[in-house]
């Protein structure tokens, strides 16, 4: 049934509705812009990009079934934080769902929301596409788009930094997952 890019394409729409799909498109189009110069597959990179919110439609209550069913490890503060769960739920339905093997896919899925610090290439083009494709206006974005085209690390750095500033200043939880990968990029 999804043998054809067509109908892979009208089913993720299908299941994340029209406005939700525009962001979707927004993140293939930045994902595909940010591969253009990396050693990553630009098929794997599209796929990626087109599941990574899959799961976005689902309830708490679908989502917390999909993953305690599954033989995914989500650990208990990412279990305690809503936003982030449609990641973990996703790649599992991708895996189940789309027939998604390729584990660098299935990466990227997974830890887009947070980011994870052992991330692969094509995972961290996705959190980073997530983050800065053309829809998105926060204040700042500008600035993050520019680097992240120029300097690929410094662009991670800025997110993660970004990310964990808008979580203490809105005094919310900060997974350990984003502060690590933020430690890599700056060790690197
Ligand atoms: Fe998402
Ligand atoms: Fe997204």
């Amino acid at each position: 049934m999804l043998d054809s890019k067509k109908e892979f394409i009208k089913e993720v729409k299908r299941r994340l509705g029209s406005e939700r799909f525009e962001h979707t498109a927004g993140v293939v189009e930045a994902a595909l812009k940010l591969a253009e110069d990396k050693a990553v597959s630009v098929n794997k990179v599209e796929k990626a990009a087109f599941l990574h919110d899959i799961a976005k439609n689902k309830t708490l209550e679908e989502m917390q079934k999909i993953i305690s069913e599954s033989d995914w490890k989500v650990d208990k503060l990412e279990m305690s934080i809503p936003a982030v769960l449609h990641a973990p739920a996703g790649a599992i339905i991708a895996e189940k769902e789309f027939r998604v093997t390729d584990e660098e896919i299935l990466e990227a899925i997974r830890f887009h929301t947070l980011g994870h610090p052992d991330m692969c290439l094509t995972a961290l083009i996705i959190f980073a596409a997530d983050f800065i494709e053309p829809h998105r206006n926060f204040p700042g974005v500008e600035k993050i788009r520019e680097i992240i085209f120029k300097d690929f690390t410094r662009g991670i750095i800025e997110i993660c930094s970004s990310m964990i500033q808008h979580q203490l200043e809105t005094a919310k939880i900060i997974h350990s997952n984003t502060v690590m990968l933020r430690n890599r990029f700056l060790l690197y």
